[in-house]
This record gives C-alpha cells, sequence and structure tokens, in this order.
C-alpha cells in the first residue's frame, strides 16, 4: 500500500470547488457530475470533496474510523466523472481506492465484503455461486475448447453468472469469424471488485491465477465482455504484477478491428432500429475507448444511432460500479432509473451499452421503471446480423 503521507498530500491538492458536485456547461457537453450526489440526500459526504475532507480527517487520525464512517468513502461508483472535471487534475477514483485500501486493512466495513471475499475465494466468482455453474449457458460447447489457441475469450463473471446472452453473443461472432479462440474452463475472477472495494492483496492472488492461465494457453490476445474486467487486465495487472505476455482489448475493440478487416459480412437488421449508446465508466473514462463501439454500431445497416447528452468523457455512470451495488442496491438502481428516464424520454427503441455490469443494472431500472425501453450489449446486436 502506498505510503499514508502520500495519499494525505494527495488528498491535500482539493481545492474544495465543489466543481464535483453538479457541474453543467452545455456548450461542452457536461450536464451532471456525481450520481451518488444527485440521487442521495444532497449532504456534502455525498460527492468528492466531502468525502475528500473524511479521508483526510481519517489517515490524519482526527476522525475514529468505524465502519459508518468508512461507509461514505464506499457511496461512490468510482465512475471518475469527478476527477475528470476537477481543475486540480485529482485521479478521485484511484485516490478513492487508495483510501479504501487503507480502510479495510483497518476494519471490516461490512459483511457484505467479507461474503464477496469469500465467495471469489471458494467459487471464484463474487456471486457466491459454485464454480461448475459457472458455464452451464455453454452446454456441450464447453468440453470442444481447445487448450492453446491465438486468442482468449476472457468471460467474465458477470456475462456467465447475470447476462448469459452476451457470452453467447460474443461466441456466435467469434466463430462466424473463424478466429481461433479457446476460453478458460477455470476461469477465475478477474479480481476488479476486490481492487475497487480495497483488498488489493487478495486482488493480486486471483490476478496471478488469470494470468497463469491465459499463458498456458499460448494465447497473444485477450478479449473481454465487462467493462471491469477489461481495466482490472488492461491497467491493473500490469500494475500489480508487471508486464504480461498478452494484448488486452475489449469485444467492441475486437469487433471494429474485424469488421475494419472484412472478416465479418452484416446483414441488415430486419427492422429500423433507434438506439443511443451508454459509455461504461470502465471502458469510457477510463480505458479511453470511446469510438469503437460506435464504430462498430455505425455498421450495422437500419440501426440508426443517436447521441444522448452527456456522453463520452461526461457520460453518466450507471450506477452499479465501485461496489456500490453490492453494498446499497437499491441507490445503485435509483442511479440507473435517472438514465433510463432520461433515455426513454429520446424516443429511442434501445439503449445500447458494451458492459454486462451495466446492462445488469438497468435491466432492473427498466423494470423499477416499467419502461418498454430495450438493452442490449453491442454483441448483441452484432450478433443478430450475422450472416
Ligand atoms: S473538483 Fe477537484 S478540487 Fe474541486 S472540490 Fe472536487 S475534488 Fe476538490
Ligand atoms: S467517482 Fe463518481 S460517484 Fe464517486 S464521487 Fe466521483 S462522481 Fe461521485
Amino acid at each position: 500500500m502506498e505510503e499514508v503521507e502520500e495519499i494525505i498530500s494527495e488528498l491535500l491538492m482539493c481545492r474544495r470547488c465543489g466543481l464535483c458536485r453538479d457541474p453543467v456547461d452545455i456548450e461542452h457537453g457536461i450536464d451532471g457530475a456525481c450520481p451518488v450526489w444527485k440521487n442521495s440526500t444532497g449532504f456534502e459526504t455525498d460527492f468528492a470533496r466531502g468525502k475528500i475532507q473524511i479521508a483526510l480527517a481519517l489517515l490524519q487520525g482526527k476522525l475514529e474510523l468505524s465502519p459508518e464512517v468508512a461507509k461514505n468513502l464506499y457511496r461512490c461508483t468510482l465512475c471518475n466523472n469527478c476527477g475528470t472535471i476537477c481543475p486540480a487534475e485529482l485521479e478521485v477514483s484511484q485516490l478513492f481506492e487508495k483510501v479504501r485500501e487503507f480502510v479495510s486493512s483497518k476494519i471490516l466495513v461490512s459483511e457484505k465484503h467479507a461474503a464477496i471475499v469469500e465467495s471469489i475465494e471458494k467459487y471464484g466468482n463474487p456471486y457466491l455461486t459454485p464454480s461448475d455453474k459457472r458455464f452451464e449457458w455453454l452446454g456441450e460447447e464447453l468440453s470442444k475448447m481447445p487448450t492453446e489457441a491465438e486468442t482468449v475469450y476472457f468471460v467474465g463473471c458477470t456475462t456467465s453468472l447475470r447476462t448469459p446472452e452476451i457470452g453467447k453473443a460474443t461466441m456466435k461472432i467469434l466463430s462466424s469469424a473463424n478466429v481461433d479462440f479457446t476460453i478458460l474452463k477455470d476461469e477465475w475472477c478477474c479480481g476488479s471488485i476486490l481492487l475497487r472495494i480495497g483488498f488489493r492483496e487478495k486482488a493480486v492472488e486471483t490476478a496471478e491465477k488469470v494470468v497463469k492461465a491465459i499463458e498456458n494457453t499460448g494465447a497473444k490476445t485477450v478479449i473481454t465482455s465487462c467493462a471491469g474486467c477489461f481495466r482490472a487486465l488492461k491497467y491493473d495487472y500490469p500494475e500489480i504484477l508487471g508486464d504480461t505476455s498478452f494484448e488486452v482489448l475489449h469485444t467492441t475493440q475486437f469487433l471494429d478491428k474485424l469488421l475494419k478487416e472484412g472478416k465479418i459480412e452484416l446483414n441488415t437488421l430486419p427492422e429500423h432500429m433507434k438506439v443511443t449508446y451508454h459509455d461504461p465508466c470502465h471502458l469510457g473514462r477510463h480505458g479511453l475507448v470511446y469510438e469503437e463501439p460506435r464504430d462498430v454500431l455505425k455498421q450495422i445497416s437500419n440501426l440508426e444511432l443517436v447521441e444522448m447528452t452527456p456522453n463520452r468523457q461526461f457520460s453518466l455512470c450507471c450506477g452499479a460500479g465501485g461496489g456500490l451495488k453490492l453494498l446499497e442496491g437499491e441507490l445503485a438502481v435509483k442511479i440507473g432509473s435517472e438514465k433510463i428516464k432520461k433515455v426513454s424520454g429520446m424516443k429511442v427503441d434501445a439503449l445500447v451499452s458494451a458492459c454486462p455490469f451495466c446492462k445488469y443494472n438497468f435491466v432492473e431500472a427498466i423494470n423499477k421503471e416499467k419502461t418498454n425501453l430495450k438493452v442490449y450489449d453491442v454483441v448483441e446486436l452484432v450478433a443478430k446480423t450475422i450472416k
């Protein structure tokens, strides 16, 4: 863990300007920042400026550390919209991860955190689901997967256990494009959730396991469905383990490449569909992947893509990330609902994302709002048009 003094000096860079609360600058595409503040009580502790003051007081020993106090630091999706807007150029989400690591090394903030750590250690997923259920959706296909391949499709816990339709669509596309790929039969959680909630040492253990399994296949490329897996494998693993022997791409980047190289041909969608695209935080703001998902969607004929405001680096979070869905599920869905209501007003047929965790939260929000809006992952729309 980074020295406490270093974390304190970073926290002290906050100018307390409050821009991270609810900035509006429509001309530059900014319409709000903190989804938690917007959907909570409106207290100072619900957005970055107040959380930074709590973190400082805790680290300087001026405030006693207790689960109640620490929970304020966990009421945050780590979306980093505040960090994008911050004039002091604070990397807020990374800073909060370090503070959470400090907190988790001292106290157990919630039994839910203990349950997640235990579930990953026991089953390799955070959903308390026995490992042999992970690839049930693959059926017979699982046994046909080779042990070595050029490319590994890292499916991820949420795709396998919550949105298997995304996994099925991805497999269909890869097979149709004759990609030499495999999946890891003993696939294990990427550890993203452990990093986000401050259990870095546990995350290192899981990262080592995942890297070893990928390297055993000899693959040079790994593709992920989940924006969280993408962030973990591409950016966190090299930082915690050093360089890895493979390139990491999100499915939308891989698909964009396949389309541009003419390796897949797409049919027209049977019916005209008007959609808008939601930028997942870990893919967009954290990974700077903005154009490839849009470029893929633009290749689908009979599909009309319209932009919501804000978008790209100022896009508002789906509400599920940073461990918020785990600790405060209702708040996560409330944040998702706010976006669903906004998108419903755009008179589109569907909201498209590129992350199973966003889809999972949006589906719950749609059920709550009782709207007819559909939610798809980019790969699902591509799979519908595969020749
Ligand atoms: S925008 Fe940056 S400097 Fe301003 S209050 Fe928020 S975190 Fe502090
Ligand atoms: S990272 Fe996102 S949720 Fe957390 S304080 Fe910043 S804007 Fe709010």
